[in-house]
């Protein structure tokens, strides 16, 4: 709760004309309102109590879990751990964003297992339901520190202005920069969700930038499927990977729109969009099993000397597919095989750039092969966005996704694989 400070020599209010209140008396209203403030309080935890038994009815193991919960939470809120370091200026940065309890959840009686603190703070905790062997129910709790969070009720300009506005500044004002934005998550935790939001917003401000430096922007966008690279521009035409000499990714064939004008923008995000949920059988399977990247290219006008600068956004598969490995259909199999090894890699490479490592293992998969620019050079910045779904019945996938995320800073111990 607030301190309060020490009685201060307090000018005749507007409620006591002339009257100089006595330090006694106002000892008393502090008081008072301090009992106030306890009363409100407790109104509010019983009436969520109540609220949570009318809506979980008999559904004593909810109840149970979430009083273990709340009773957590509060602890926290007055003991808030301490605030970690954050650079600013690192080259990886990560954060993690909270989605809403939604109507299908709220409806399974799934309860919210995830308390965010501060956004700056980046600190939040997980609250693992469990079952004891003598079958008595527990909550554990699982603590993590990250650049930044995002509650479940912060608004998509807000992630943007945190987590991607500063990857688009250094994109414009660096030559050669290759800026890299990653959504990550289970499938339904809101990757697209914030991602499409994040298309039409950095676009805009790289254009206006453009306009006022003479600068053209091309536009593309494509979706790696397995081993395969496909155009969502062009109808999901194939796109060849091929490395030259120098170890250079090209993709062959793949279409770059030039753009000047907002709506253009979101003409081709919208076609992109379209073409990546309808390309195969059922459109929810197809996206949720690939990677898709969307691409907007700073150039100089024909004839520039200065180097390409580019941020790629990213919305990964579903983090849970690489885990369908062990599914009865072959295809399901290799490609949850062949996801499982893209995230993997992924996570080396972001850590290399990271430490600062000369050896990135970009050649661990078609994705990180592909996006092997954003991990090598001076100038690459990458921002990772964990995304979560908040119920109970999502734990063990959120807690997956926070480990990931949180591997991601963490220095590998010399000589040692990950655990
Ligand atoms: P993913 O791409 O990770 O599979 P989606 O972005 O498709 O997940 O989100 C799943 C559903 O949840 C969608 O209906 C989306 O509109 C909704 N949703 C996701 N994030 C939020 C949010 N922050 N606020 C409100 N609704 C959200
Ligand atoms: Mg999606």
């Amino acid at each position: 709760g607030r301190r309060m400070s020490a009685p201060p020599a307090v000018p005749p209010s507007a409620n006591s004309p002339g009257v100089q209140k006595s330090a006694c008396v106002m000892q008393v209203e502090r008081i008072k309102a301090k009992r106030e403030e306890r009363r409100l309080q407790a109104d509010a935890a019983a009436k969520r109590k109540e609220d949570n038994k009318r809506y979980y009815g008999n559904d004593a193991d909810a109840v149970e879990y979430m009083q273990m919960i709340e009773a957590e939470r509060t602890l926290f809120q007055e003991n808030p751990p301490p605030t970690r370091d954050h650079n600013p200026h690192a080259k990886v940065v990560v954060m993690v964003r909270k989605r809403p309890l939604n109507k299908k959840e709220e409806g399974s009686r799934a309860f919210d297992v995830i308390t965010m603190f501060d956004r700056d703070t980046g600190r939040l905790v997980l609250h693992e339901p469990k079952t004891k062997v003598d079958m008595s129910k527990c909550v554990d709790n699982h603590h993590f520190a990250f650049d930044k969070i995002f509650a479940e009720h912060t608004a998509n300009q807000e992630v943007y202005d945190h987590a991607v506005r500063p990857l688009v500044e250094q994109c414009i004002s660096q030559e050669g920069c290759m800026a890299t934005a990653f959504a990550y998550g289970q499938t339904g935790s809101g990757k697209t969700f914030t991602m499409a939001a994040v298309y039409t917003a950095a676009a805009h401000s790289i254009l206006r930038s453009a306009r006022q430096y003479g600068l053209r922007v091309g536009i593309s966008f494509f979706e790696i499927y397995g081993v395969k690279c496909f155009d969502l521009l062009a109808n999901r035409k194939p796109v060849n990977i091929l490395e030259d000499a120098k170890g250079k990714v090209c993709l062959v064939g793949l279409v770059e729109h030039p753009v000047e004008g907002p709506d253009q923008v979101l003409q081709l995000v919208e076609h992109g969009t379209r073409c990546r949920s309808t390309g195969s059988t059922s459109a929810n399977e197809t996206s949720s099993r690939s990677h898709s990247v969307f691409q907007i290219v700073l150039k100089e006008p024909e004839g520039g000397q200065r180097s390409t600068r580019k941020l790629a956004l990213i919305d990964l598969a579903g983090s849970e597919r690489g885990a369908d490995t062990a599914n009865a259909d072959r295809k399901t199999r290799n490609e949850g095989a062949e996801i499982n090894k893209s995230l993997l890699a992924l996570k080396e490479c972001i850590r290399a750039l990271s430490t600062g490592s000369s050896h990135v293992p970009f050649r661990g998969s078609k994705l990180t092969q592909v996006l092997r620019d954003a991990f090598v050079g001076e100038r690459s910045r990458t921002v990772l966005l964990a995304h979560v779904a908040p119920a109970s019945n999502s734990a063990e996938h959120s807690l997956n996704t926070l480990r990931y995320a949180d591997r991601i800073k963490e220095m590998a111990p010399a000589g040692q694989g990950d655990a």
